[in-house]
């Protein structure tokens, strides 16, 4: 459902903005929206390999900047890690763990989101912005303990 929902989404996006609708686009998006860890390059790149043999990480790479460009994921870049994907664009916030680097939906919605504030008074637009909360995992938490 979310997938297909993606796919649409690509391709309206595509259509509108003048983008073309490559295979590597089309495939790097069903990699993505499949799984909903919040991969990273490496992590789609090895999904991909089957799929679409001969694209190069780089692609992958310049796929997902082009999402990002386009508003259709969230590159949500952590101090612990690499940057890590997410085809959800709604405003959540997200856990990560300092430890191991795995990044999780924080799943009480309720917490910190608020709109955006709109246009400051001198002038800045705001149109979005990210909450990201930071920690140890329960299995980090596990190993320091022991
Ligand atoms: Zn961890
Ligand atoms: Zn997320």
């Amino acid at each position: 459902m979310f997938e297909e929902k993606k796919l649409q989404e690509l391709k309206d996006m595509c259509r509108s903005r003048g983008v073309s609708l490559t295979p590597q686009r089309l495939a790097v998006m069903r990699v993505l929206t499949a799984r909903r860890d919040h991969p990273t390059v490496d992590q789609l790149y090895d999904d991909l390999t089957e799929q679409m043999p001969g694209m190069s990480r780089t692609t992958v790479y310049r796929v997902l900047e082009t999402f990002e460009r386009l508003g259709l994921v969230r590159k949500i870049d952590s101090r612990a890690s690499k940057a890590h994907f997410d085809a959800d664009t709604s405003l959540h916030p997200h856990m990560v763990c300092l430890g191991c680097g795995k990044v999780v939906d924080y799943q009480d919605r309720g917490f910190g989101i608020l709109e955006p504030p709109g246009i400051t008074d001198d002038g800045f637009e705001i149109i979005d912005y990210a909450v990201t909360l930071v920690g140890y995992c329960r299995q980090c938490r596990r190993n320091v303990d022991n």
